[in-house]
């Protein structure tokens, strides 16, 4: 008998935005976890690297490329995993976009349009296709990759912002609504880590110096820092988390 709460063994999990940084990350500890893992971002060949990397260590792992804001894409990466590895246990939204910084009035309406589409939009319908698999195989776990701009403004990112505020309140009414089929959604709210998405700020020495002490933790996050989170919603010892909404930032909510 298994005693291991976070065990993930026969459990298939599609990650989005997972050819680097926190998408990466959680799908190498769904993996170790004994998930099978699929990979997903635009770039095939960036998944494809991922995905041999974690096969390389005799781990399950397939990669898909998939703009999560196209429709098409979506529909036909859900096809093949379901052809491929029979159903969708867990689902992690994790790709986003934020192409603009600055006054929310300054924004172009198209750009707009492209961060709900990519940040809300397709984590809805990314939830909604994995929704008939995850009900016949009596349950599954959504996991929304939010912020703590969801949460809080003032950083220059407000439409991100908004989209992510969004995008809470979409795993609050999944969690609602799909409670009944053993479904649960919940999102996590990093704080800054240091990727390529977030290089703009953490570049900026003078910037992330003043962060960094005005962080309880004393330090930015690594991709690595999400992963614990993520493993306890996405296994049997979170079982009785949905709707919730986890921040994962050291501290950075506690003194801004
Ligand atoms: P990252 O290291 O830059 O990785 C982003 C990933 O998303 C890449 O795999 C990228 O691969 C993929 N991607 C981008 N656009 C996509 C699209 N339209 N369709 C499919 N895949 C796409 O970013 P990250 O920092 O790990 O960010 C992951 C999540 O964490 C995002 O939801 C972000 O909002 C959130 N977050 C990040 C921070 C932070 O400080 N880093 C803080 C709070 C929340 P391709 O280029 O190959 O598509």
């Amino acid at each position: 008998m298994n005693n291991n709460p976070f065990d993930l063994t026969g459990k298939i999990a599609l990650i989005t935005g997972a050819s680097k940084g926190i998408g990466a990350s959680i799908a190498r500890a769904f993996a170790l976890q004994g998930a099978t893992v699929v990979v997903s971002s635009r770039q095939f060949e960036n998944v494809a690297t991922v995905a041999d990397a974690l096969k390389a260590e005799g781990l399950n792992a397939y990669a898909i490329a998939c703009h999560v804001g196209e429709l098409q894409q979506l529909n036909g990466m859900v096809g093949e995993v379901t052809q491929l590895l029979g159903g969708i246990d867990i689902l992690v939204n994790n790709a986003a976009t934020n192409p603009v910084f600055g006054p929310l009035e300054s924004a172009e309406t198209v750009l707009f349009d492209k961060i709900m589409n990519v940040n809300v939009k397709a984590p809805w319908i990314l939830a909604n296709l994995c929704l008939p698999s995850m009900k016949e195989r009596g349950g599954g776990s959504i996991i929304n990759i939010s912020s703590v701009e969801g949460l809080q403004a003032g950083m220059g990112l407000g439409l991100y912002s908004t989209s992510k505020a969004a995008l809470i309140m979409l795993t609050k009414n999944q969690a609602t609504e799909w409670g009944k089929f053993g479904i649960r959604s919940n999102a996590i709210c990093p704080g800054l880590i240091k990727t390529k998405f977030s290089a703009a700020l953490w570049q900026n020495e003078q910037w992330t110096r003043r962060l960094v002490e005005s962080i309880p933790s004393g330090r930015i996050g690594m991709p690595e820092d999400i992963e614990g989170i993520a493993l306890l919603l996405a296994s049997q010892a979170g079982s009785y988390l949905t709707g919730g909404i986890y921040v994962a930032d050291g501290g950075y909510l506690l003194t801004h």
